[in-house]
């Protein structure tokens, strides 16, 4: 690894280096290279140990309790049930255990599915490879949108320019050449070298590369403050704050149970033991993993199908979505293009979608269709391989065009080399280039037709170089062709003896004229647009396109509906300051469905526009331009195809096979994986809410307890666990993209779930009261019995609350709860626990179980069913949600 090489020549950088400009590194020395400097990559804080995270699961507050009740129990050498609590202690750990071990294999398997791809020279060949195995001296390859992989020293620029704000903080562009620079030089001020971690926002280049990994300057920086810690999603803390305020509520509850139980002349251990059984079994400290699981394990569905979920609160915040912006060209169409219309002064031909090389002659030997030709082959950056073209859609539409009609691409460029570039970018829409020419040079631009009129002084006729009279002719044809849903691109020339200025290069050109480029929209956009229509999301259009384009496409993929008036397309230019508007012409862009000829930075303002007007924004993109806009936007959504690595690496979510439809898919999920999450919520507490009401009940009345302390702890890890967790695996209601999105304010447990809560829970607890009133004072059983019996009641009135969960809108026999197989396996294997717990002598004695008559497990199972058909009618009639 070298150090400073910006006093250096790039000849002398690379041959200290030991490598070639031309061929690279071997293979084999790039292995042994890898070996010696190891993977290029920032090494991160040691992941916890195995151990560490079982470790940890012992400082938790209900294992406290826990231990304050074995201790108890040995203390009074009540060995059985000492031991049985250590039991309980351990299983409760290694379920802890067992479910952060599975969140945090879930998270890292997902960060293995976003590989970061540099270009790079080998043996004598381009390839892309993972940037981890990018090592010192690898010649790179840089273009606009690339994030560089490694600290290189730049050999070769055509006007490359980079972004290094996450180095030295400056948000302008630097540019970046390969002169050799004094050594005292300040790292910020190297412009001859490019950094790990900064982006290529114009031009290309190569550099060789002299640090990786941690040696690199990022690498330097960044493990003086490298964090270890993982920071918890919103919603995990939402739910850790509802857990720690529960406790609380617990605790308080389970203590003046146990004083008003003792008052009543219970026997004072008991009463302790319960209050310390029913504080165990209430508080919900397995709220925040359980969501932790659900929302990794959507992730990884989701991955399956193509959709990359970067950050795990990401799914969360795709269930609120209510905005998606999205580009046009290749998200909304195909981008594949062809050339459909040409125009020229005296010429106009429509190719139709066919293009079959058939001509008119005097169209093909006309001055302009030469000139067209020409432009659209040299000011192109795309490639011409053996295989196949690779490149900008509209760009290799140019090249394949030419070629149709038998213009030789190479022999074009070979004869007029190119020398300078002013690249596309999405503010100025247009491209130009110099090359050389038969004596001296020709300008080639090629571009929007509005970037370019301004620049242009004449027009190119078959009699002759002409001045330019009828601008408004060409708009108005341009408009014409657009209209059609066609990409309009015009283009220009100029011929000159002397070498122009790079300033003056777009400059006193020759008009030549226009063409459209057909790109159909894609099939299966209309009916995601649809979806999202039901869902209440709105989807909008933000391109650099020409409007009636824009419009065109919106129309034919089910946007607007035809004739939509004009206020549903905005124009660029007339979106100058989003900061003062009129309450109506905040309503006008509200309602809007299509913005065109964008700017990047009207991107950016539009996603803190809606913002501002409460709204969630996803926002599609695939550039180095877009990138501010999708961090922004409170869902970035990249492309993984076409997307650039600086896209990729802002965005929350990556979408591998470019698809729109994909982000339906997402937003179904975030929706699914919030409502699973709410039904345990609902689920567990009303469960535990039952179990305390019911023991407060007994414990301020004379009748028996309906739960004994081990009792209380079993169901705790048997009945609550079991069915909560297949809950959180369910699939989610059918009617999900049928209800508006959530509003991102609303808590996790609304009021209106609060009430459902307590009416479930209330529900159980009148069965089981139930029970032990009819059992002890009408057929006066004996207090064992009756504690049996509301045991039971309880367990079989909890695993039917399952039931109650779903909305009341929803049939009670068919919907995701009575879909969900999880939860009918959850409900067998506890039954299943239970007959064997009664089956197994040392836990029959644990549980203080007792053989029961048929009439009184019928008894049992008439109560269960009652309180769910209780709760059932309640909710019915409207009670709960
Ligand atoms: P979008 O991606 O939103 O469809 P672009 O920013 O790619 O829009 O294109 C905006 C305009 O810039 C197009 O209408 C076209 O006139 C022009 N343009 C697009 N690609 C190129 C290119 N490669 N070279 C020159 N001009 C281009
Ligand atoms: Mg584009």
């Amino acid at each position: 690894m070298l150090k400073e090489v910006h006093h250096i020549s790039p000849e002398e950088v690379i041959s200290n280096l030991g490598s070639n400009v031309r061929s690279g590194l071997s293979s084999e020395e790039a292995r042994k290279r890898l070996e010696e400097f190891g993977e290029n990559r920032l090494k991160r804080a040691k992941p916890k140990s195995v151990w560490h995270i079982f470790l940890e699961q012992f400082l938790d507050p209900v294992i406290y309790i826990l231990g304050v009740a074995m201790i108890l129990a040995f203390v009074f050498q009540d060995w059985l049930e000492g031991f049985a609590v250590l039991v309980v202690i351990l299983i409760t750990a290694l379920i802890g255990f067992y479910m952060e071990w599975q969140a945090l294999r879930s998270v890292e398997a997902l960060q293995k599915l976003v590989q970061n791809l540099a270009q790079v020279v080998r043996d004598g060949k381009e390839t892309y490879l993972n940037v981890f195995f990018v090592v010192p001296g690898d010649i790179i390859i840089l273009e606009a949108g690339d994030v560089v992989p490694a600290d290189a020293r730049v050999v070769e620029s055509q006007s490359l320019a980079l972004k290094e704000s996450i180095l030295t903080g400056e948000s302008n562009q630097v540019e970046k050449t390969v002169e050799k620079l004094p050594e005292n030089t300040p790292l910020a001020d190297r412009g001859n070298m490019v950094f790990k971690g900064t982006i290529v926002t114009r031009g290309s280049g190569k550099a060789v590369v002299t640090a990786t990994g941690d040696h690199s300057n990022i690498g330097q920086i960044s493990s003086l403050t490298r964090e270890a810690d993982k920071e918890s999603t919103p919603l995990e803390k939402k739910l850790s704050k509802l857990s720690q305020w529960l406790i609380w509520l617990t605790l308080i509850l389970a203590g003046l149970i146990a004083v008003s139980g003792y008052l009543q002349g219970k026997d004072l251990i008991l009463m302790v033991k319960t209050g310390i059984a029913l504080a165990v079994a209430a508080i919900p400290e397995g709220l925040p993993i359980v969501a932790t699981i659900s929302l990794a394990r959507g992730m990884l569905k989701l991955s399956r199908r193509k959709v990359v979920i970067k950050k795990l609160e990401a799914v969360q915040t795709l269930g609120e979505t209510g905005i998606i912006c999205t580009d046009k060209t290749g998200t909304l169409t195909e981008n594949r293009m062809s050339v459909h219309n040409l125009v020229f002064a005296d010429l106009e031909v429509n190719l139709g979608e066919a293009d079959n090389g058939n001509l008119p002659e005097e169209i093909r030997e006309s001055k302009a269709f030469q000139k067209f030709i020409h432009v659209g082959v040299l000011c192109n950056n795309s490639k011409v391989s053996e295989e196949k073209m690779n490149g900008d859609a509209i760009e290799i539409a140019l090249l394949e065009y030419a070629e149709n009609e038998n213009f030789k691409i190479n022999q074009i460029r070979e004869k007029h080399p190119k020398l300078v570039e002013i690249p596309f970018d999405a503010e100025h829409k247009r491209m130009a280039t110099l090359n050389k020419d038969e004596e001296g040079f020709i300008v080639c631009v090629k571009g929007a037709l509005e970037s370019l009129l301004d620049s242009c002084e004449f027009e190119l006729r078959e009699d002759g170089v002409k001045t330019f009279a009828n601008k408004g002719y060409w708009k108005e044809k341009a408009d014409e062709i657009a209209g059609e849903g066609m990409r309009v691109l015009a283009f220009a020339y100029r011929l000159t003896k002397e070498k122009p200025d790079f300033d003056r290069l777009i400059e006193d050109l020759v008009f030549i004229g226009i063409t459209g480029f057909l790109d159909p929209p894609r099939k299966d956009i209309r009916a995601a647009i649809e979806t999202y229509n039901d869902a209440g999301i709105k989807v909008v259009m933000i391109t650099g396109d020409h409007p009636d384009t824009a419009r065109k496409i919106g129309e034919e993929i089910g946007m607007l509906k035809e004739n939509d008036g004009e206020s549903q397309v905005i124009h660029g230019k007339d979106l100058k300051d989003l900061s003062n508007l009129s309450p109506e012409r905040t309503k006008q862009l509200l309602e809007a469905g299509i913005f065109a000829r964008m700017t990047p930075k009207q991107k950016l303002d539009l996603v803190g526009f809606y913002q501002k007007n409460n709204a969630i924004v996803g926002m599609l993109g695939d550039g180095v331009n877009d990138a501010p806009a999708l961090k922004k936007a409170d869902i970035g959504i990249a492309m993984g195809i076409r997307g650039t690595e600086a896209a990729k690496e802002v965005a929350d979510v990556i979408l591998m096979d470019d698809k729109f439809t994909s982000t339906e898919l997402a937003i179904r999920q975030g929706r699914t994986i919030f409502g699973n999450i709410r039904q345990f919520v609902v689920y567990l507490l009303s469960c535990n809410l039952a179990e305390i009401i019911s023991v407060a009940a007994a414990s301020i009345s004379n009748l028996p307890l309906p739960l004994l302390p081990l009792q209380i702890l079993f169901l705790n890890l048997v009945t609550d666990v079991f069915p909560a967790l297949a809950l959180g695996m369910g699939k989610g209601e059918k009617g999900v993209m049928e209800q508006p999105p959530r509003n991102p304010k609303e808590p996790i447990v609304t009021k209106r779930l609060w009430r459902s809560t307590v009416i479930y829970g209330v529900g159980i607890t009148a069965a089981v009261i139930g029970i032990s009133i009819y059992a002890e004072s009408y057929l006066g059983l004996p207090e064992t019995e009756v504690n049996n019996m509301a045991f039971y009641t309880l367990i079989l009135g909890q695993l039917l609350n399952v039931f109650n969960v779903p909305a009341r809108n929803e049939s009670f026999f068919r919907n995701e709860v009575t879909r969900n197989r999880w939860v009918w396996a959850a409900i067998v294997f506890s039954m299943v626990v239970i007959v064997l717990s009664y089956n197994i002598p040392v836990m029959r004695e644990v549980l203080s179980l007792v053989p029961l008559t048929i009439n009184e497990i019928f008894l049992v199972a008439l109560f269960g069913l009652g309180s769910l058909l209780l709760t059932q009618l309640i909710k019915r009639l409207g009670g709960t949600v």
